[in-house]
């Protein structure tokens, strides 16, 4: 018993050191790595996968996963969750062959490189072989996969939201759809003020702002980094060494400030895992949902308030000279405007859940092979017509917007709409334990970072999402609570 968990912290040691190299070189894939080196970077992201692929699915780590499995009830708590967790991923990887986990390792990985080539140049025939191959892996592995759910779609949700369904995100997207139409419907009724924030200014003062803003969200950048790249994303690599990544657009100061903060809820989260959990496989945010609640908790609820700007309005003036002849309340009006478009990272807040719709289903049925990929970029277009009533004329700005589908990530985008749910959820509590409102006006951000590092942050992996939205807000996930809060700030804001 002894040996075999000193055999099993080295063997998570070496397996904790590929990933963080795999970390690396994603992060270097997507920021700084030269278009005609990128092939061979993802060469070597496919030999370092592979090698994770057979520390994980070798006999020796196998049968000392086995052992301590046996001897459960001797682990601590954290040494529970691990073997819990690894004895479920070593059954599925086990069924993946390895000379297709490699292929597959290799194809999302030189995916990302064409797909970005062919969304500059508009070419959705550039893409499609890959994705169709990304897709067919996808069903293959789901196969082997699958157990008792209903569908290949249930296999697949389970590796991003454990305990979710089709079934209960068909009646979560039936209930927003309900709700969410006929308020925008309302909304379109009264109409737009024009548009003022879509003005000019210098990147490299956008930076300044930016890098303003996560520290004064509470991001510790003595334990992180920012960087530019085509799709904003975080990662992290240890809690002392997370990293974000923004899209800049000179005529577009706002579109960076609310991709910054939405990546500082997730690297502050990050920077927030207990400190005995590092060198653990729990050393990072729970589910996609969870983290997506995060982000999307400082990016709207938090960063789309008109108390947190109005503490730092007359900074954000320094840096937008253009600001000052503009209200803090027209200002407020706008980053909540409420206009259905083509771009989901560019969506407000409450047409945001229907642009996932579209890729949910478009997702489910790929996976029960009802779609065809010849057909996606003309079903995308049907379908954005019929959910926010506006149709891309290119695929850029259609099918091939997101990077996810490139990246292998089929089934993850449910958990952004999930997120906001969770996020609503939280903030109904949150209100009642601190002044909100309050904390906001006076800075004191750090309340905020804390209550949540204490209720949600610091437990990392060691907690499943159902277990601590339970624990955090007294009962599991009721979509309810974000229906009310879009329905009560929107009501507000355009005075329906
Ligand atoms: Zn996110």
């Amino acid at each position: 018993m002894e040996k075999n968990l000193k055999l099993f912290r080295e063997k998570i040691r070496e397996k904790k050191m590929i990933e963080g190299a795999l970390e690396v070189l994603q992060w270097d894939l997507e920021t700084v790595a030269p278009k005609k080196g990128k092939e061979n970077l993802a060469q070597i992201v496919g030999y370092l996968s592979m090698k994770e692929y057979e520390l994980t699915t070798s006999k020796e780590f196998e049968d000392c996963v086995e052992i301590l499995k046996e001897n459960i009830e001797k682990l601590n708590e954290i040494e529970k969750k691990e073997i819990e967790e690894l004895a479920e991923d070593i059954e599925k990887m086990k069924k993946i062959p390895p000379y297709e986990y490699q292929d597959y390792s290799e194809l999302i990985a030189r995916t990302q490189g064409i797909w970005e080539e062919a969304k500059i140049e508009n070419n959705y025939e550039k893409y499609r072989d890959s994705l169709k191959k990304i897709v067919e892996y996808t069903i293959k592995f789901a196969n082997y996969h699958k157990k008792d759910e209903k569908n290949l779609y249930d296999v697949i949700l389970k590796d991003y939201e454990k305990g979710m369904t089709t079934e209960k995100l068909d009646e979560f997207f039936s209930m927003l759809k309900k709700e969410i139409v006929p308020l925008l419907k309302k909304i379109k009724e009264k109409g737009n003020p024009k548009k003022q924030l879509l003005q000019k200014t210098k990147i490299e003062n956008q930076k300044k702002f930016n890098r303003f803003i996560g520290e004064y969200l509470g991001f510790d950048f003595d334990r992180g980094v920012g960087a530019e790249s085509e799709h904003p994303f975080t990662m992290n690599i240890t809690k002392n060494d997370v990293r974000l990544t923004t899209k800049y657009m000179e005529d577009n100061p706002m579109s960076a400030i609310f991709s910054t903060i939405h990546e500082t809820g997730h690297g502050i989260y990050e920077q927030q895992i207990r400190d005995n959990l590092q060198g653990t496989i729990l050393a990072s945010g729970g589910s996609m949902g969870i983290h997506e609640s995060q982000s999307r908790f400082y990016e709207n609820i938090l960063g789309r308030d008109i108390h947190f700007w109005k503490n730092i309005y007359k900074k954000a003036q320094e840096f937008m000279p253009f600001l000052e002849k503009i209200s803090l309340e027209d200002f407020y009006k706008e980053i909540n405007l409420v206009e259905p478009s083509l771009i989901r990272t560019e969506a407000d807040e409450l047409t945001y859940s229907l642009h996932i719709m579209v890729r949910y289903e478009i997702e489910k049925g790929l996976l029960t092979n009802e779609l065809n990929i010849d057909d996606l970029p003309k079903i995308w277009k049907e379908k954005m017509n019929e959910y926010l009533g506006v149709i891309p004329t290119t695929d850029s700005e259609g099918i091939m917007q997101d990077v996810h589908w490139a990246a292998g990530l089929i089934g993850y985008f449910p958990s952004y709409a999930l997120g906001s749910a969770y996020a609503a959820q939280i903030y109904n509590t949150m209100k009642k334990e601190i002044d909100v409102d309050n904390i906001l006006e006076t800075g004191e951000l750090f309340k905020i970072k804390e209550w949540l590092g204490n209720k949600i942050h610091k437990y990392g992996k060691l907690k499943e999402t159902p277990e601590i939205i339970k624990e955090v807000t007294g009962e599991e996930l009721n979509p309810r609570y974000y229906i009310e809060y879009l329905k009560e700030k929107y009501t507000k804001i355009y005075n329906l």
